[in-house]
């Protein structure tokens, strides 16, 4: 199970003393990795799902569900199974997380690339649902649900109750009791707001159903609240009118999501895999679409995304560009404005050696990239190459936000604590995962986008698509490219109410590279030679046309072939049993259904369920009656009932 380390996390008038020390160090430890791993060969596809749970506690009597805050007793309960092994016997594991009702769950050991292994990803879900549920108590329930409807909103909404607000968030609508107390989290939640300089502001705009006034000025916020300085944010303009406003971390760490961990067999593989993932993200962050609702109400998005970018976002006035720098400041960035979130989508590419890059570098990484001048020069001069030295400059523009006193010293050669400080808070929609130092582990990638499924058959189905994805774009060297700027727009697009059937999306159509063979070579790990000249790369910038969610997955007659057409072709080309493919073909047609509307979004669904519920007043409120009869009919759901297991029917109705 996942292990924090344990000791004094320093504030942050204290922390940012250190910020330069903390990234001299980190990027030695960094080096050292590169030099003792960068020609690490011959690794095998392990792959890994990280899946996160709300723990909901039901209360039938009054017909409540609220969030419940045992997660330090739930995993204390199962680290007791862990020390008797049983754990692994069943190959699960748990992890903590930012809230104190959530738990994080993935396979005890990574998957292999055999082919049969994805028949064991369903089943591992349940596995772990089951022994989690094993773990709670009679009237709880451990729910995939992305956004949690309830949180932030007046009244008890936590079991038990705390009253909102805290020395760490200064929230006027969460608990500090909500986060969880191991000390890196309320650190970090405190130390992004003094960083800030005030409290983080998320404002999503409201679904403006018949019955909301307009303007929609929130009743259910205390404007004249005076309990913290902070607490004048919202009357001096952090609340915007027609907008359901969120004031702290929790309401974006708080949020649940399914991530995937790749080992690819050597550096460049691993860059090129994270390069032709960036223009996916935002297609599978759209696809999976599975939060409509905020703080008790619902909202015009379907997904989360910025929710959790605003939620985290450090950045000062200056760096946000609204107000000039003072002339004192001094900065090792190359501008001070910083144009994201440290959580938010990729800003540069990274496979140099991939002939459409190269000599068009400035064409497909076309955004501002602002980068750590010091550390650049650094890597540089360690001899990383320029995407690759720019890349973790650009990483390191971001100061560490909790910083363990008893951490400061280390061992640059045989520890990456400084490191994976700064790589660890960067949460961006790709994340490039160096080997940790002294382990056999190789070169990984970590796709981050997606939204968590109801069931875990749904959960599987985008696994298991996303893992055939990579396995097609290496056997047929798959060129995805698209300027950063186009996949930013995507990003965008991706958050809008119903965007997978209304919206387009930029998404490039000639995906085989002339002169390549289009045939899988049948290797599961297979990395085919890309060839072309870079020059010729660069006269041809490749096609790109706004598509349909529909024609990207599906394809279409008289244009882009489609993803999963081309996953079928490689299942095709690979060795796989009948049975094998029978049972990928239910899931992969589960995303198929899903991207032409023959089957709803979670977010959809729920939303539907919310406007049909009897008690629903057409005002784009959740109440809590609502959303007792929401929580229990995902639970049906995530039981099976209402669907069949092939998914041919679920979410259809209900
Ligand atoms: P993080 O929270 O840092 O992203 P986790 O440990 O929670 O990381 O999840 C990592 C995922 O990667 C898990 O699903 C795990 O099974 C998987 N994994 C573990 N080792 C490897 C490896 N060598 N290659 C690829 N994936 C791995
Ligand atoms: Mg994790
Ligand atoms: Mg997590
Ligand atoms: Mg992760």
């Amino acid at each position: 199970m996942g292990l924090l380390s344990l000791g004094t996390p320093l504030p942050w008038d204290q922390a940012k003393q250190y910020a330069d020390y903390v990234r001299t160090q980190g990027i030695e430890q960094l080096i050292h990795i590169y030099n003792n791993t960068k020609g690490k060969h011959g690794d095998v596809l392990l792959w890994g799902d990280e899946v996160e749970y709300m723990v909901i506690t039901l209360d039938d009597a009054e017909k409540k569900a609220r969030l419940s805050l045992r997660q330090a007793e739930i995993l204390a309960d199962l680290a007791k199974l862990e020390e008797q092994g049983l754990l692994k016997e069943a190959d699960v594991t748990f992890h903590p997380e930012y809230g104190r009702y959530m738990l994080e769950s993935t396979p005890a050991l990574p998957y292999t690339g055999n082919p049969v292994d994805l028949l064991n990803v369903q089943r591992n879900m349940a596995k772990r649902r089951q022994i989690a549920k094993e773990h709670l108590r009679k009237n709880e329930i451990p729910l995939t649900i992305t956004s949690s409807p309830i949180l932030g909103t007046p009244g008890q909404f936590t079991e038990p109750y705390y009253p909102p607000t805290g020395p760490a968030s200064r929230s006027l609508f969460l608990p500090d009791e909500l986060i969880n107390p191991h000390a890196r989290f309320p650190t970090l939640t405190a130390n992004i707001r003094r960083r800030r300089g005030s409290k983080v502001a998320i404002n999503v705009p409201i679904f403006f159903d018949k019955n909301v006034p307009k303007p929609f000025i929130d009743p259910t916020i205390n404007f004249d609240r005076d309990l913290y300085p902070e607490d004048a944010n919202a009357r001096d303009g952090a609340a915007l009118p027609d907008h359901i406003y969120m004031d702290s971390m929790g309401f974006g760490m708080g949020c649940s999501c399914l991530q995937l961990t790749f080992q690819a067999t050597n550096i460049n593989e691993a860059r090129n895999l994270y390069d032709q993932l960036v223009p996916i993200s935002p297609i599978l962050l759209a696809l999976t679409a599975a939060s409509p609702a905020y703080r008790g109400y619902l909202s015009d998005q379907d997904t989360r995304w910025n929710v959790i970018a605003g939620s985290v976002d450090d950045r000062t006035e200056v760096e946000r560009g609204l107000k000039p720098p003072p002339p004192d400041l001094k900065t090792d960035n190359s501008d001070f404005v910083i144009p994201k979130s440290r959580y938010d989508s990729i800003d540069s590419y990274l496979a140099i050696n991939d002939p459409v890059l190269r000599g068009a570098e400035s064409h497909y990484n076309d955004s501002k990239l602002v980068v750590n001048n010091k550390v650049l020069a650094r890597l540089h001069e360690a001899g990383f190459d320029e995407l690759l030295a720019k890349h973790f400059a650009h990483l390191f523009i971001r100061d560490p936000i909790v910083i363990f006193k008893e951490l400061l010293k280390q061992d640059n050669e045989k520890d990456s604590d400084h490191f994976e400080n700064i790589q660890s808070t960067n949460w961006q929609t790709m994340r490039f995962k160096p080997p940790p130092p002294g382990s056999s582990i190789g070169w990984r990638v970590e796709f981050r986008p997606m939204e968590v499924q109801f069931t875990d058959f749904e959960n599987a189905s985008f696994s298991i698509f996303i893992v055939l994805v990579t396995r097609a774009i290496l056997s047929y060297n798959l060129n995805f490219y698209l300027p950063i700027s186009k996949v930013d727009e995507n990003m965008k697009v991706a958050h809008h109410r119903n965007a997978i059937l209304e919206e387009k999306f930029w998404f490039r159509t000639n995906v085989f590279r002339e002169g390549d063979e289009h045939s899988a070579n049948g290797d599961a790990v297979g990395n085919g030679q890309a060839n072309g000249s870079a020059s010729a790369a660069a006269a041809n910038h490749g096609n790109y046309e706004q598509l349909s969610i529909d024609e990207i997955i599906n394809g279409s007659p008289t244009g882009f072939v489609g993803l999963i057409p081309i996953v079928r072709q490689y299942l095709q080309n690979v060795n796989v049993d009948t049975e094998t493919l029978c049972t990928l073909e239910k899931h992969l047609s589960l995303v198929s259904k899903r991207a032409s509307g023959e089957l709803k979004s979670n977010a959809t669904w729920i939303r539907e369920f919310v406007r049909s519920h009897p008690a629903y007043k057409f005002d784009s409120v959740v109440s809590p009656e609502i959303h007792y009869d929401l929580v229990k009919a995902i639970e049906k759901l995530t039981n099976g009932e209402g669907w069949n297991t092939d998914g041919a029917s679920i979410l259809k109705g209900f």
